[in-house]
């Protein structure tokens, strides 16, 4: 069985090897789903079209337009992260043995039963030494996915982050900082945003203070922090608690020509029509003080292809594939 610190450097290996600038949430969930059913005492390995539905859907909500597709590709290539150090996979030796390179395709991982799991070393560490699992979540949460999101999809996966916020191994103690080496927020980028748009929603106007505090109004990134994005103004949206949630899900965007709020055919608004969500669909945002302090079309760019749920409503066209530039109809 592998150390507390082993277990960590193995998953600290794989999410170093993120690209910046890329939003890839294939692993970490197909991860996150295995720490869950190590979690509920399932057995170690799993077929793959036993975690499919769970896998699809589960891309399809925090992941970027059409991720799905592709939702098998880590359980095939996880194997060969770290030479095999934190996934094992299971089935007929001529499918195992062939190049890296050569993904099964789903029909494939189906047909023929591949299994997949954490390694046994790992998988008992997991079990054994309490409060590991969760610190091995967290860290996985934190290093892909946005703060807005993280509890959503601890939720959607049973996953429960309670317990020990250190680690305990038997023996002699080991106490393991379950905090992730984040890139440093600059504190000042709150502040800074909200100030720029005077304290309001850019959406929805909301503006509510508690005494002389703005109540339930964040500021967003644009190009999502932890994949790169900036602490400055122009990557930065005023965002009320519920605006700030949708962004971070997709369910709009704000095109770079006229900053207006575009929604995902995606986002469907039920009994409240026009005068729910989709009433901002096609406006302006509400503009900053300054011109300067708009948002820039790099992060726009990044938002609209990485994040947001294409296909764009009409009249608002998505960019070419290929392409960084975005025009609006
Ligand atoms: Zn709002």
């Amino acid at each position: 069985m592998k150390s507390a610190i082993e277990v960590l450097d193995v998953f600290d290996n794989i999410r170093r090897a993120q690209r910046a600038g890329v939003y890839a949430p294939h692993k970490p969930l197909l991860i996150l789903l295995a720490l869950a059913r190590v979690q509920h005492g399932k057995p170690r390995l799993v077929e793959f079209s036993a975690i499919d539905d769970r896998l699809k859907q589960l891309l399809a909500e925090f992941g970027p337009t059409g991720a799905a597709k592709s939702r098998h590709y880590p359980f095939w290539h996880l194997a060969t992260d770290g030479h095999g150090a934190l996934w094992e996979l299971s089935g007929p030796r001529d499918i195992l043995k062939r190049p890296a390179g050569a993904t099964p395709s789903l029909t494939e991982l189906r047909a023929h039963h591949l299994k997949g799991g954490f390694p046994a070393n790992i998988d008992a560490a997991l079990r054994q030494i309490p409060g590991l699992l969760q610190a091995v979540a967290l860290r996985v949460l934190e290093a892909y996915f946005p703060a807005t999101l993280q509890a959503d999809i601890a939720a959607g996966l049973g996953l429960d982050l309670e317990g020990p916020t250190e680690v305990r191994e038997a023996g002699p103690l080991t106490t393991v900082d379950t905090s992730t080496q984040r890139r440093r927020r600059d504190p000042g980028f709150r502040e800074r945003v909200l100030r720029a748009y005077e304290y309001r929603c850019c959406v929805c106007g909301f503006d509510l203070r508690i005494g002389l505090s703005p109540a339930g109004l964040e500021a967003a990134h644009i190009q999502w922090h932890h994949v790169g994005g900036p602490d400055i103004e122009p990557n930065g949206l005023s965002l009320c608690s519920l605006h700030h949630k949708l962004f971070d899900l997709g369910a709009f965007t704000v095109e770079p020509s006229e900053h207006r709020v575009v929604f995902s055919q995606h986002a469907i608004s039920g009994g409240r029509g026009v005068a729910g969500e989709l009433q901002f669909h096609g406006r302006p945002i509400h503009a900053p003080q300054h011109g300067d302090l708009l948002p820039a079309p790099e992060f726009l760019a990044w938002n609209w292809k990485s994040v947001f749920k294409k296909p764009a409503r009409v009249p608002f066209k998505d960019p070419a594939p290929n392409s960084s530039s975005i025009t609006s109809g």
